[in-house]
């Protein structure tokens, strides 16, 4: 069993709706509404106009940026719209809009390689590249970047497999129904890093999921082992999962790639393996639809794009004392104020909840009881943090390293006085990053004018 990490709290992981339950198709969507900024880093340019013919997964989306992922299209049809769409971020994002025509042709685009056993490293990173593949679990960092930033530099690559957050199981599932996608990924994995053997972290309350990782294994004579973990929420946090599988602790403001180490999503994996071995981009995703509010809560695999509404209806429908809709999980999930925004490449699960389940408190007030300081697995003291934020004081703030807070939720779960701990910090890490470009922009400015000046005096 692996070791432990600081802080962290046992919430009821409320999986039992789902985990049992096979991962459905979606009927495919009559549109789909596919965004141009799924990952972390510079949007994509659309490549295609209104009235366009498009494949499933042809090119239409070229990254805008070296830190940027492709994106294909998920269905067959054509482009109805290019137009700014709402999207799971907040606000709207530049979209485009494709009429499903049923066919489901796959593009002429999509190539397997003749024997993807022989490819080298480089090769495989480019088929990375090229299939679009970002972070699954969420985090939507372009994995050839994560890649080829790496090698040569980490001991130890991980897949993380924790799913901690409460209520999603779809890479619970993913263990169960595709796990040699996971332990053929997990193995050009360590081929690419040159590695004897790579770690998938897998909570015990997944154990038949670690059965069948380890069957797979065998089976394959797989250079992967299954590390199973004690539940305890952030595990699946990258810092969080280095150290309870490594002992080695991230240094404030760094990256796992500081201790030797490198994290993948389990479904980031799989994306992997279908890339190197098909040529195949990531076109669908599978999301975890759950919550008190859903009619009957499922697992379902849709085309990128589907407007999760689509989801919704697939489970029976939403109960009529909804009031909150949440993409992610309940800790770390962005709330949605519309159901018609799409599923992104980092989709992991579409939440409704009902009216009973609000706890909400008015203007709620700090007892100083510390238990968010115990409970912050980043070392921070949210109670000042938050004394902080609220007053507007921005450098108490970043001296308070509130930057290293991943927003985990952890304090805000604990606090009994329902202090909205992580809102105030979101917004405050905000607030300091505006700051800093006013600020660089302030700067540019000066040294423009003071430039221009002896320029002048040259004269
Ligand atoms: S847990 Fe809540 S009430 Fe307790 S110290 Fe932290 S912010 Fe204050
Ligand atoms: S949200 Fe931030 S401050 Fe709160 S527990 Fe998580 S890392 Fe710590």
């Amino acid at each position: 069993m692996a070791q432990a990490f600081f802080g962290g709290v046992h919430p009821h992981d409320m999986k039992a709706a789902t985990n049992e339950k096979a991962i459905e198709q979606l009927a495919p969507p009559a549109e789909v509404v596919i965004s141009m900024s799924q990952h972390i880093g510079a949007p994509c340019k659309p490549l295609v106009a209104v009235g366009d013919h498009v494949d499933v997964g042809q090119r239409i989306g070229e990254p805008g940026g070296f830190v940027s992922a492709p994106i294909h299209a998920s269905v067959s049809g054509t482009v109805k719209a290019v137009e700014p769409r709402p999207s799971s971020m907040g606000g709207n994002m530049l979209s485009v809009v494709i009429e499903n025509d049923f066919q489901n042709t796959l593009s002429s685009e999509v190539k397997a390689p003749e024997n993807p056993d022989a490819m080298t490293p480089d090769e495989m990173v480019e088929a990375v590249k090229n299939a679009g593949i970002v972070g699954m679990g969420g985090a939507t960092f372009p994995t050839h970047v994560k890649i080829s930033s790496a090698i040569g530099k980490v001991d130890t690559v991980i897949i993380n497999g924790a799913e901690c957050e409460p209520y999603i199981t779809s890479d619970h599932r993913t263990m169960l129904e595709r796990p040699e996608q996971i332990i053929g990924g997990a193995t050009y994995l360590a081929k690419i890093f040159s590695l004897d053997k790579v770690i998938i972290g897998v909570e015990v309350n997944k154990q038949n999921g670690i059965d069948m990782l380890n069957k797979v294994i065998a089976e394959k004579h797989a250079p992967v082992v299954v590390e199973p973990l004690r539940c305890r929420y952030p595990q699946g946090a990258e810092k969080q999962l280095c150290q309870a599988i490594t002992g080695r602790q991230v240094p404030p403001g760094g990256l796992p790639a500081a201790i030797g180490c490198a994290v993948f999503n389990i479904n980031t994996t799989c994306a992997i393996f279908r890339a190197i071995t098909q040529g195949m981009p990531v076109v669908n995703k599978i999301v975890t639809v759950s919550g008190s509010g859903v009619v009957e809560p499922k697992n379902i695999e849709c085309p990128v794009g589907t407007p999760v509404s689509c989801l919704f209806d697939a489970c029976g429908g939403l109960d009529e004392k909804t009031y909150k809709l949440v993409m992610g999980g309940p800790m770390m999930g962005m709330a949605q104020y519309t159901a018609e925004v799409p599923v992104g490449k980092g989709t992991g699960a579409m939440l409704a909840f009902c009216a009973d389940e609000e706890k909400t408190v008015e203007n709620p007030q700090c007892i100083r009881c510390g238990k968010c300081v115990e409970a912050c697995p980043m070392h921070l003291e949210p109670l000042f943090m938050f004394q902080y934020a609220s007053k507007g004081m921005l450098d108490e703030l970043e001296a308070a390293n509130i930057m290293d807070c991943m927003e985990c939720g952890a304090c805000a779960y604990v606090c009994p006085a329902r202090v909205h701990l992580t809102h105030m910090f979101k917004t405050g890490k905000q607030k300091i990053n505006d700051k800093k470009k006013r600020e660089k922009a302030a700067a540019e400015a000066a040294q423009k004018a003071e430039d221009a000046k002896k320029e002048a005096e040259k004269k």
